[in-house]
């Protein structure tokens, strides 16, 4: 098959058209020149008539002329006119002839118009004429007199109206020509500006085809054109709209995926990425952006994961599975694998990030064992005791009283672990507030002072408050003492000899608070971690003074609830001082 030819709407329109012109102006010239013709024959017979009637009209009254005579006047007026004339007599016989002699014509009774003009009518005629050898147009008149001759034929070559008549048709088609040519250039330009009009419509098409969705097409004048085109621009506009609602539709999934903290990724059937948001790249421990089209191996090694992908695509919809994550630090995840297209075999895998839960849930765990271990020494002592003195130890005057004492001992430290819980518990709970009122800082520092002035002396300890400007500030003042007295108290503990001293101060808007001790410091690896629950430098030492290893933690949440901080600068052996500071406001 040859290549298929295109033509230009401009040729097709055109090229009918001209066709159509072309047809209709021939079909016209072809008319015209019968109309024409036939015209022309008309007029020459009525005039042809006319010539013979005046003719008829002057012979009227030459009947009695010789007829050599009469035949050279005939010749006479033939040579004037250009025009043949006849005498013909009733019985069809030629009389005279301007331009034959009579008496070689043969009898013409039978011309058609002889026989009309012999029946009393005008007749007329178009034949060759034998005798001339010319076309002739004949007109036959009937003659009324005493004439010899009874019809008068006039005849005149039918050259000249043919000549008249091919005029004419020249003329005709001059202007058939000029009107085509008219025609020809305004088809052209009628079909070149619609083929423009439709090629301008074609090219929006096309441009709002590629995605150009601001191009407008014309819409004027308001013909079919016109009104394709304000279709054209109205659809563009309903597919701006569109388009406009579905970017913001896929931002918005977008946005919503890229700020999930759980991690989101869609897997193709031969587990390569399609799509995968931020938290799953973080969560799998990948370095930069992945782009889609990676495959998942290279993410990361977890054969538990392919398992998860390899079971959801094989039947069941959805599969979950707990698992650890090595990549780069260890993980807990909850990995939910969804088949989403059993054909296309992609899969929805969703990793919730369980390790905070886990964290969680181990310190509970270690709280809870903590919480027990440290309830077990003191009841066990209990029990013991209270044995013993069943056991006949009441009899024993010399050391019951010790054993009773130990008892109230170890209740007392029960009652302090409780105690230290429950303002743990307290201070934990997410709505615990703070009662917030003004006051001197200096002042509950010396009111605390005060009451541990008793166990400094007992324990040979100089205690001393540094002098200086009251300290004003808003904060929860029964929550402060707390902490004050959870500092003494340790630095009276564990210190051994020398002294303890309390300084405060402000600075930049926040009060701060000294309390240091000349005891036995706390080694550098420890001094961050004596502030977390049932942290312990020196256990048997701690336990022996009453300890319950949750003073600090005390501290450090009661300074948190105030956004302030606690912190520690230590020698070992050289002394500790814990420092708090928090804003006046
Ligand atoms: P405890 O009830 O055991 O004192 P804390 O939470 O108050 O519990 O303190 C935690 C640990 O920090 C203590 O067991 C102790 O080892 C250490 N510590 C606290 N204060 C001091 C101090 N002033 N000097 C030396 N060590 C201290």
């Amino acid at each position: 098959m040859g290549p298929a030819v295109i033509r230009s709407l401009r040729s097709q329109l055109f090229v009918a058209t001209a066709i159509v012109l072309l047809l209709t102006m021939v079909a016209l010239l072809v008319s015209l020149a019968g109309v024409e013709r036939r015209w022309l024959q008309a007029r020459n017979a009525e005039s042809l008539q006319r010539t013979a009637r005046e003719v008829a009209l002057v012979l009227r009254d030459m009947g009695s002329v010789p007829a050599d005579t009469l035949a050279a006047r005939l010749g006479a007026a033939d040579a004037a006119g250009n025009c043949r004339i006849t005498l013909i007599a009733s019985d069809g016989r030629v009389v005279a002839d301007s331009r034959a002699d009579a008496s070689t014509l043969e009898n013409h009774a039978a011309r058609p118009e002889v026989r009309a003009a012999l029946a009393g009518g005008a007749g007329v005629a178009v034949r060759h004429s034998q005798s001339l050898g010319v076309d002739l147009q004949y007109a036959a008149v009937p003659m009324f007199g005493a004439a010899p001759w009874a019809v008068v034929r006039v005849a005149e070559p039918l050259e000249m109206v043919r000549a008249l008549d091919r005029s004419l048709l020249r003329v005709s088609a001059l202007a058939v020509v000029i009107v085509l040519l008219a025609s020809f250039l305004l088809a052209f330009w009628v079909s070149g500006r619609f083929a423009s009009r439709v090629g301008a419509l074609e090219a929006v098409s096309a441009r709002i085809g590629a995605g150009d969705i601001s191009v407008r097409a014309l819409e004027l004048p308001a013909d079919e054109l016109g009104r394709l085109g304000s279709a054209l621009n109205r659809m563009s506009a309903e597919l701006r709209d569109r388009l406009g609602a579905l970017e913001r539709e896929r931002d918005e999934r977008e946005h919503i995926l890229a700020h999930m903290t759980d991690g989101v990724a869609l897997l193709d059937a031969t587990n390569h990425l399609v799509h995968a948001n931020a938290s799953f790249v973080e969560l799998l421990g990948a370095v930069g952006p992945v782009s889609s089209g990676a495959p998942f191996a290279e993410l990361v090694r977890a054969p538990e994961l392919e398992d998860l992908l390899t079971r959801a695509r094989s039947g069941q919809n959805t599969v979950e599975a707990d698992l650890r994550l090595w990549s780069p630090r260890q993980r807990f995840v909850r990995a939910v694998a969804t088949r989403l297209d059993a054909e296309r075999g992609e899969v929805l895998l969703v990793l919730h990030d369980l390790t905070e839960v886990e964290r969680v849930h181990r310190i509970r765990q270690d709280f809870v064992a903590n919480v027990s271990h440290e309830l077990r020494t003191p009841l066990t002592s209990l029990r013991g005791y209270a044995e013993t003195l069943l056991d006949g130890g009441l009899e024993d005057e010399a050391r019951r009283e010790g054993f009773v004492r130990v008892i109230r001992d170890q209740a007392e430290r029960l009652q302090a672990l409780v105690d230290d819980l429950l303002s743990l518990a307290e201070l934990e709970r997410p709505e615990a507030g703070l009662r917030a009122e003004r006051f001197d800082l200096r002042a509950l520092l010396a009111r605390q002072v005060g009451l541990f002035r008793a166990a400094a002396d007992r324990a040979g300890l100089a205690l001393v408050l540094e002098e200086g400007e009251p300290l004003e500030l808003a904060a929860d003042r029964a929550r402060l003492e707390q902490v004050v007295a959870n500092l003494l108290d340790n630095a009276v503990k564990y210190t051994e000899r020398g002294g303890i001293t309390v300084r405060a101060g402000e600075e930049g808007g926040r009060v701060w608070c000294e309390v240091e001790d000349t005891g036995p410091g706390v080694p550098p690896d420890d001094q961050s971690r004596v502030f977390e629950r049932f942290y312990r430098v020196d256990k048997a030492r701690s336990r022996d003074k009453g300890g319950t290893g949750l003073g600090l933690s005390i501290v450090k949440h009661i300074l948190a609830l105030h956004r302030g901080e606690v912190s520690l600068r230590s020698e070992p052996g050289a002394g500790s001082t814990f420092r708090f500071e928090l804003p006046r406001t």
